[in-house]
């Protein structure tokens, strides 16, 4: 079946951007500690965060310690654990946590459950738990009634499906919440925000931009609400580059144009 959705168009000044990592900035490896983003990418990040007054933003399932370490040595606004934990453009952390009492049962009920299942991996991420199958990809059944019944016992969860994971996160928790809540502070607020995002959890994020009327594009394959798509994350870096030089351009003519004008109002 043929694509109906676009590749998105180069964009000029005037946008906020939000990225999720793993399957977008960053190719999906068989282990999540494996996942990097090429120094080429990093330095594209920083060039077009200095032309946008930094409104560019990590949006991630990862902890915000993990994406610090995979963005080393920059520093981006970010939002990880789908936005349960943001870290804004002033540096101030904003954390929603579930009661540390049940966070403890959950994690020794949820390694007794997961120890017969070989191959499946538990990542405790203090507010949220991802039960990852990539390396056991016939238990998925089981991890999903698993993740159902905890979802059942603990109402103040609620689960979130992805690439050969399952999350149990807060409830209310999701990536379009955060880019929210980021679009309502500077340098983010007056601009049209833009988000690329690879799998189930970006939906929320699509939804939300969206409706800002912003630019939404889902990365590979899938149905999704996104208005545009790019076909892998090696198609995300060339975009990045084609809307880094893009800008720079447009901002060498606005300087020239400057210095003509500077120049033509010296000499009369
Ligand atoms: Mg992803």
């Amino acid at each position: 079946m043929a694509d109906q959705l676009a590749v998105p168009p180069v964009l000029s000044a005037n946008y906020a951007y939000f990225f999720d990592l793993d399957g977008t900035l960053a190719e999906i490896k068989p282990r999540p500690d494996q996942v990097f983003i090429p120094t080429g990418v990093l330095t594209l990040l920083k060039r077009l965060a200095e032309m946008n007054q930094g409104a560019v933003a990590l949006v991630s399932g990862r902890s915000m310690k993990e994406l610090d370490a995979i963005a080393s040595p920059l520093h981006f606004p970010l939002a990880g654990v789908h936005g349960a934990q943001r870290r804004d453009f002033q540096d101030k952390t904003h954390e929603i946590a579930l009661p540390e009492e049940q966070v403890k049962q959950m994690e020794l009920e949820l390694i007794a459950a997961l120890d017969p299942l070989k191959g499946t991996e538990l990542e405790a991420k203090g507010m949220a738990f991802a039960l990852h199958y990539r390396q056991a990809v016939h238990h998925e059944e089981a991890i999903f009634a698993l993740a159902k019944a905890m979802e059942e016992k603990y109402p103040n969860l609620a689960l979130q499906p992805g690439k050969c994971v399952v999350e149990l996160k807060p409830r209310g928790i999701n990536k379009g919440a955060a880019v929210e809540a980021f679009m309502q502070e500077p340098p983010f607020c007056g601009r049209k925000p833009v988000f690329l995002g690879d799998d189930l959890t970006d939906e929320a994020g699509f939804k939300v931009v969206n409706r800002l009327d912003g630019v939404s594009v889902k990365v590979g394959i899938g149905a999704t609400q996104a208005q545009y798509r790019l076909e892998s994350v090696a198609d995300v870096h060339q975009w990045l580059e084609n809307i880094t030089d893009h800008q720079q351009q447009e901002e060498m003519a606005l300087t020239n144009r400057r210095d003509g004008y500077e120049s033509l109002s010296r000499s009369i």
